[in-house]
């Protein structure tokens, strides 16, 4: 038994909302697009998942996030599918693909053919098994990725109703979690490995503006020690968390934010890959010619950076589905993709923005002790990347056009002296 689709796209998240919206815009027909995702639910904008999906007055639900809300386009709900023509094969998993011969299994036994696929399978937390702890089964350690993982964690939160947190990872989901954990009066400690928060991309000035801001909302910070057991009780459920410094911490829930890995194994050995993911060209266009990667699970070329890079952000990923859809329509007029990186997160009442790289030297700028402050990095005498906190739109556009010129720098002691004001001039 099978299908036959012009375009199949296997994955139902970010990418695949925006890649379909593409699709309308460009006058698709009838019965030419599918979409196989594993989730029950129309593509949606995974960042609420984190934010307003956890408040406490009014949580965000669906449909009032589905894609392409993020960008304040219509909203695809199940419906603007069928009404286009779409075929929405949700709560399925693609068992196997075979590039060959253009076909995909499904969980379900079905096998569907495809001129063109987009692949758009984004990326699985990792599980604190693979560092060697114990603890996935209990019913009060959540991990944060998809709607069911949400809906698990606010219930979590709901029967906990405040209490101790702990919550492993000072990346995005870490932080991100610990804000609304605190919002929703939980007693949060914060334990990381690294010496500060979000360490990848924050300079250890920026963080510990964060760090202090959390820790006047309550928050505690264990630095530079990792999970290593936990103590549960008689129904399973987690306790304390025993950390390698030999502390114990007693939790009544368990948040755990430590990364993800793309979702690459249908086509290992079949696709090249590189850092982690399918590696593509500048129109998303994999190893193979009739196959495309976007979204989290694509490494591509980030022309402005000069390298091949995987990113793990929506805007990305948006921006990355609708190229991909323009270079398999109309190849000929579609250009090379060039992305300028932007990455962003909004806490409590904080909101920052970054655009482009954080390589080489770095210059702050702003108060530290009030509500704007920022970063600029020069390397080789060009400004490569802009961060800015509690910017005016005005602001962040003038950061992103500041950075996207790559202006060169002769005096960095000038820039940090101009500030903000070098991006509002350029
Ligand atoms: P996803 O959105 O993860 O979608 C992948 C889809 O593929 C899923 O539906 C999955 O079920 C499906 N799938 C996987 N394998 C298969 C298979 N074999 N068969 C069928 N279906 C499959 N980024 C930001 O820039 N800002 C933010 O504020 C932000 N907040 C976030 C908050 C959370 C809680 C999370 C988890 C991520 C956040 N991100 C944020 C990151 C952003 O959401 C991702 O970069 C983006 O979702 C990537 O889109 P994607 O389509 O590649 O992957
Ligand atoms: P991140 O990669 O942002 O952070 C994971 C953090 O956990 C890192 O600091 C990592 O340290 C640390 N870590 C790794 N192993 C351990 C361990 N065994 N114990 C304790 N800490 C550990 O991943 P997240 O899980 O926070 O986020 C998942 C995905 O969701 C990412 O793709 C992220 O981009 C996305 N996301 C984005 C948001 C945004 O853009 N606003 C918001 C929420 C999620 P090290 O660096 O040393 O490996």
């Amino acid at each position: 038994m099978g299908r036959a689709f012009v375009y199949v796209i296997i994955g139902g998240g970010v990418a695949a909302g925006y890649a379909a919206h593409e699709f309308f815009k460009r006058g698709v027909t009838h019965g030419e697009l599918c979409i196989i995702s594993e989730e029950p639910v129309a593509p949606y904008e995974r960042p609420a998942l984190s934010k307003g999906y956890l408040l406490p007055e009014a949580p965000a639900r669906l449909p009032s996030f589905h894609c392409c809300v993020g960008t304040n386009e219509e909203k695809l709900t199940p419906k603007w599918y069928k009404e286009n023509g779409i075929e929405l094969i949700l709560g399925t998993r693609v068992k196997s693909a075979d590039v060959r011969r253009k076909t995909l299994l499904t969980a379900t036994g079905e096998t569907i053919s495809y001129k063109y696929l987009i692949v758009a399978t984004g990326a699985r937390a990792l599980k604190l098994e693979e560092f060697g702890v114990n603890g996935l089964d209990a019913t009060n350690v959540c991990y944060l990725r998809d709607l069911a993982d949400a809906d698990r964690l606010a219930n979590v939160m709901q029967s906990c109703g405040g209490g101790n947190a702990v919550v492993i990872g000072g990346g995005y989901i870490g932080m991100e979690c610990a804000a609304s954990l605190v919002i929703n009066k939980f007693n949060v400690t914060l334990v990381f490995p690294e010496a500060q928060c979000m360490p990848r991309l924050f300079t250890s000035k920026i963080a510990s503006y964060y760090e202090d801001f959390y820790q006047s909302k309550g928050v505690k910070f264990i630095k530079g020690t990792v999970l290593t057991s936990f103590d549960f009780n008689s129904d399973g459920q987690v306790t304390a968390v025993n950390l390698r410094d030999g502390s114990k911490l007693p939790a009544d829930m368990v948040v755990i934010g430590i990364g993800i890995r793309p979702n690459t194994s249908l086509f290992e050995g079949q696709l090249t890959m590189e850092k982690g993911g399918i590696k593509v060209n500048g129109q998303m266009q994999s190893s193979n010619a009739s196959v495309y990667a976007i979204g989290d699970v694509a490494a591509f070329p980030v022309k402005i950076v000069g390298e091949t890079r995987r990113l793990e952000h929506v805007d990305s990923a948006r921006k990355a589905a609708r190229h991909a859809v323009a270079a398999i329509t109309e190849p000929e007029k579609t250009s090379d993709f060039d992305y300028l990186p932007f990455f962003y997160s909004r806490v409590f009442t904080l909101s920052w923005q970054f655009y482009g790289d954080n390589a080489g030297e770095v210059v702050h700028f702003g108060d530290f002790a009030g509500p704007t402050f920022g970063a600029y990095w020069v390397n080789k005498g060009y400004l490569v990347g802009s961060f800015l906190e509690g910017g005016t739109k005005e602001q962040y556009d003038a950061i992103a056009c500041t950075t996207r010129l790559k202006p060169k720098i002769d005096d960095v002691a000038e820039l940090e002296r101009q500030g903000l004001g070098f991006a509002l001039s350029v």
